[in-house]
């Protein structure tokens, strides 16, 4: 177990980290315009790490839901439709304002789980889901690991990070958020690296990637603070960390949302 004084001060560099690293590196001047606009318009937007003035802006958009949008249309409501889903646990690549093939796969993804009818345009009912609180994790999830935070799920550059990033030294011991079977265990293509999977029951999905090392199989059955595997810089990683998902059904889902908070012991030592 580690002592009380270890956690604290790796508690407090988290905090530190979280505000010094994750914020200017989350969120390019348009995704933050697009993100007032899309909370001004009622729709769900998580936690946001910067707040651009608004003269970032330009004035001659027309904002979402205020027409239907068709595959190969352009403008800064499809750049909402892109920003609004990948919110809801859909991203669908680059947030450029065109409604291409992955954007259309993504609504279609959408619709699919929150159960609205697959219109292709973004319908009423479809702008009704996304200003809706998309679901989070039933089960507590622990943390896989303690240390610094990198970025969060949200926005980052002209993309959507779905996740959250762990900053560790690779070799650094990585631990199930809960118990659950192991569902993927392995290298995986598209830019995850080695990657382990855990499915938990009640629709959640735990995902570690860039591992090193990987400790277990698929299929296995493990206990809530198991060791899977070492922290690496596997695909696409710039440095060793832990890029960690929460997912619940087929969203994505934030992590800082489901993973249980330790209150406590960073308030005492914020205030000593
Ligand atoms: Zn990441």
């Amino acid at each position: 177990m580690p002592t009380l004084p270890l956690k604290a001060v790796s508690l407090l560099a988290l905090a530190c980290v979280a505000l010094s690293i994750a914020a200017p590196a989350s969120a390019r001047p348009e995704s933050a315009a697009l993100d007032l606009e899309l909370r001004a318009g009622g729709f769900y937007v998580g936690l946001t790490h910067s707040a651009e003035p608004a003269t970032a802006l330009s004035s001659d958009r027309r904002s979402l839901g205020s027409r239907p949008l068709h595959l190969r249309e352009t403008g800064w409501d499809v750049a909402e439709l892109q920003l609004a889903l990948a919110w809801q646990g859909f991203p669908s690549g680059r947030i450029d304002g065109r409604f291409g093939l992955q954007l259309a796969a993504a609504l279609a993804r959408f619709q699919r789980a929150v159960g609205v009818p697959a219109d292709p345009v973004a319908a009423a009912t479809t702008i009704a889901a996304l200003r809706r609180e998309p679901p989070r994790a039933s089960i507590p999830l622990a943390w896989p690991l303690l240390a610094p935070l990198g970025d969060g799920f949200g926005p980052r550059g002209s993309r959507f990070h779905g996740g959250l990033d762990l900053i560790a030294s690779a070799g650094t011991p990585v631990t199930a958020a809960a118990p659950g079977r192991v569902t993927w265990a392995g290298s995986r293509p598209g830019g995850w690296g080695k990657l382990v999977t855990l499915s938990h029951g009640h629709r959640v999905r735990t995902m570690y990637a860039h591992l090193s090392t990987v400790r277990v199989k698929v299929g296995q059955w493990i206990a809530g603070g198991t060791v899977l595997g070492r922290v690496g810089a596997t695909g696409d990683a710039t440095g060793p960390h832990l890029h960690f998902e929460v997912r619940v059904g087929a969203a994505a889902t934030d992590p800082l949302r489901a993973l249980v908070r330790i209150p406590d012991v960073t308030e005492s030592v914020q205030s000593g």
